[in-house]
């Protein structure tokens, strides 16, 4: 029997990076939220101890299960949409922090120049160089308008990086330094540097050093452990919504989080 909820402001559908840091946003404003997960409720504690490669690399513990609900993907209208049995690059996350909590932590910027693909690319090779059958499109948002939310976010997430001139503008360096470096990328890094070229270290979510972000949320440096893709942190060093923008959300006391609601449906009068 439909049982109706009292109304609130804002529903959020998935607590993953965008549903969370929009929660914690709003919450943060003094806005009512309820957030609803598919999956189950996940915090920090549930990974220690979880460097299991066949429940977690294999088995695909925090992916949507496949076998009971699958997803369905077709180039164009005249192709026959098919299930997809196996993940390949693209993995769904399940669960309180979705695929924030299972992702690798490699946190590039857009270009300036993949934002306006379309504009750029015809400005420097002519109007003719992109054929009409070739979908290719501006994002309309700029790298510029974009930067500060960068910003923002790397702060919120405490992004390790070197900086540098490969990018557009950056109004601040990365909050944290780069990650350390093996000896195999030290002498990666010296035969590149004899050939030319300027190898640096990637922007990653994972901790180069304890860090506290501007919402007061400490945590732990990375321990080179090597379990983030596919796994949880069980250090709290790799930034993954349930270690970062939840809880502020959660400390407001305006978020209702609610676990194991699929939504199927949004019904709306217009
Ligand atoms: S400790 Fe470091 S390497 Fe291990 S899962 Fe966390 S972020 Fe990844």
């Amino acid at each position: 029997m439909v049982k109706k909820l009292p109304k609130v402001p804002v529903v959020v559908v998935g607590m993953g990076w965008a549903g969370s840091i929009i929660s914690a946003e709003l919450t943060k404003a003094g806005i009512e939220v309820v957030g609803l997960e598919r999956g189950r409720e996940r915090k920090m504690s549930d990974y220690l101890m979880v460097h299991d490669e066949l429940r977690f690399q294999h088995r695909e513990e925090m992916m949507q299960d496949l076998s009971k609900e699958t997803i369905t993907s077709r180039n164009n209208r005249k192709m026959r949409a098919l299930p997809m049995r196996h993940y390949g690059t693209f993995i769904v996350g399940d669960g309180v922090g979705g695929a924030g909590s299972h992702w690798n932590g490699q946190t590039y910027r857009f270009l300036p120049y993949d934002f306006e693909i379309k504009s750029l690319t015809q400005e420097r090779y002519g109007a003719g160089k992109i054929k009409s059958e070739i979908p290719l499109q501006d994002w309309g948002i700029t790298y510029d308008e974009l930067e500060s939310y960068y910003d923002t976010f790397e702060k919120m997430a405490g992004i390790s990086g070197e900086t540098v001139d490969l990018y557009g503008h950056r109004s601040n360096p990365y909050p944290t330094g780069p990650m350390l470096k093996t000896p195999v990328l030290e002498e990666f890094e010296k035969a590149t540097k004899k050939l030319g070229y300027n190898p640096y270290i990637l922007p990653s979510a994972n901790l180069s050093e304890n860090y506290e972000n501007p919402d007061g949320i400490s945590r732990m440096a990375c321990q080179y452990c090597a379990y983030c893709e596919n796994f949880g942190c069980e250090y709290g060093a790799k930034a993954d919504p349930v270690v970062t923008v939840i809880p502020v959300a959660q400390e407001t006391g305006k978020l209702d989080l609610r676990t194991h609601a699929n939504v199927t449906r949004i019904l709306n009068d217009d």
